[in-house]
């Protein structure tokens, strides 16, 4: 099963990037091309049933599979990135953190208006970051087709969030 298979090769980290937290990390799975396989496998597999115009990855581990599965599913890839990263003409969404705010970034030709975006990334925590990214692509008349995510934190109750947004939620490994 693809989420065994997830569970046994990322690894907690304790204390990182701060005290009292408990990271996941996911480059163990990055040096396991069969495992990487795997899991672009069973996210076309789930996908097959959900139209999608374009894959919207999140930076940075958003990139990783964000990218292959827009070849595989032959659509463009789009990054979405950190305030003051991308080149071009930008909107932005800000969004609030457990300290402070962030802010997302879109090119303002990521997408035509009507086109379904997939929103992609590698771990769904408590969904702050993907809820304010589906918020940047209404605001610039896509449509979110769905998120699918590598590994979710079910304690964070990111899913709850997010499936008023849409109920189509991909989680290999929870
Ligand atoms: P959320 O916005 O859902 O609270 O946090 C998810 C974002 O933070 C994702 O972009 C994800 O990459 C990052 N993130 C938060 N915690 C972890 C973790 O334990 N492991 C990894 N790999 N990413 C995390």
């Amino acid at each position: 099963m693809i989420d065994q298979q997830i569970k046994s090769v990322i690894r907690d980290i304790p204390d990182f990037p701060k005290p009292g937290i408990i990271f996941k990390d996911i480059t163990p799975i990055l040096k396991n091309p069969q495992v990487c396989d795997a899991i672009t496998d069973a996210f076309i597999d789930q996908l097959k049933d959900i139209e999608i115009d374009v894959v919207a990855g999140v930076e940075s581990r958003g990139f990783l599979f964000g990218l292959t599965l827009a070849n595989r599913l032959g659509v463009p890839f789009i990054p979405v990135r950190k305030a003051g990263k991308l080149p071009y003409s930008v909107k932005q969404k800000a969004y609030e953190l457990e300290y402070g705010t962030a802010t997302i970034e879109l090119h303002t030709d990521a997408f035509e208006p009507g086109q379904k975006v997939l929103v992609h990334d590698d771990l769904l925590a408590t969904g702050g970051t993907v809820t304010a990214t589906s918020e940047l692509i209404k605001e610039m008349g896509g449509e979110v087709a769905g998120f699918c995510f590598v590994v979710g934190l079910s304690f964070l109750e990111g899913r709850e969030k997010i499936t008023p947004i849409s109920d189509r939620v991909i989680v290999l490994a929870e």
